[in-house]
């Protein structure tokens, strides 16, 4: 569909026809490159997004987890996707010791990732590939993530919903790599589930 340039009391797009009833909710990067409907050619109205740098699950970010808890309470979401791309420039920067300033919190979530796997990661030949395998295990750390937050433990304890997945887009082939997935139910670490 391609965008109408309206004049006044116009919109840019036309009104979705039917009522929002998302089955999906996409958090991935804030890159420009790596947008929702485009990547996976849906209409508005079938994907509810968040996204914010490198894709990252934070237990503290009110705003993610608001997100996910209207995503899951109210439009009662099927599926949770965990969406990063190759060459992402937040997992990336976070590799590195450059002073970002008030970017040096977030991307210390990214660092605690890199540390839990660094022997497997520093094993690699070539930067590339040691950041994109970064970019790997951080979209699954990021959706194990979502399986510590009550939202999730309640909602898969109640209704056996929703799906989590991992994926990695290719920005050069287009491609989704699926890397990790999580059922609904699925035992984590008992340190962080919650008594229901
Ligand atoms: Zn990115």
């Amino acid at each position: 569909m391609g965008y109408q340039h309206g004049g006044a009391g116009q919109g840019f797009l036309p009104p979705p026809a039917r009522p929002a009833s998302p089955k999906f909710l996409w958090i991935g990067c804030s890159d420009s490159r790596v947008p929702a409907d485009r990547i996976t050619n849906t209409e508005p109205g079938e994907i509810f997004v968040h996204r914010n740098v490198a894709n990252m699950v934070v237990h503290t970010d009110m705003n993610l987890l608001t997100v996910l808890e209207y995503a899951v309470k109210v439009l009662e979401v099927e599926h949770i996707l965990v969406v990063g791309h190759y060459g992402c420039g937040g997992v990336k920067a976070a590799m590195g010791n450059q002073n970002l300033g008030i970017i040096n919190p977030w991307l210390k979530h990214i660092k605690d990732v890199y540390r839990f796997h660094k022997e497997e990661i520093d094993a690699l030949e070539g930067a590339d590939q040691q950041v994109d395998r970064l970019i790997e295990l951080n979209v699954k750390e990021q959706v194990m993530n979502l399986a510590k937050t009550i939202t999730v433990q309640e909602a898969w304890h109640k209704h056996k919903r929703p799906y989590l997945h991992g994926w990695v887009y290719g920005l050069k082939d287009g491609l989704i790599n699926p890397v990790f997935d999580m059922d609904p139910g699925t035992h984590i670490d008992p340190l962080y589930e919650y008594n229901l």
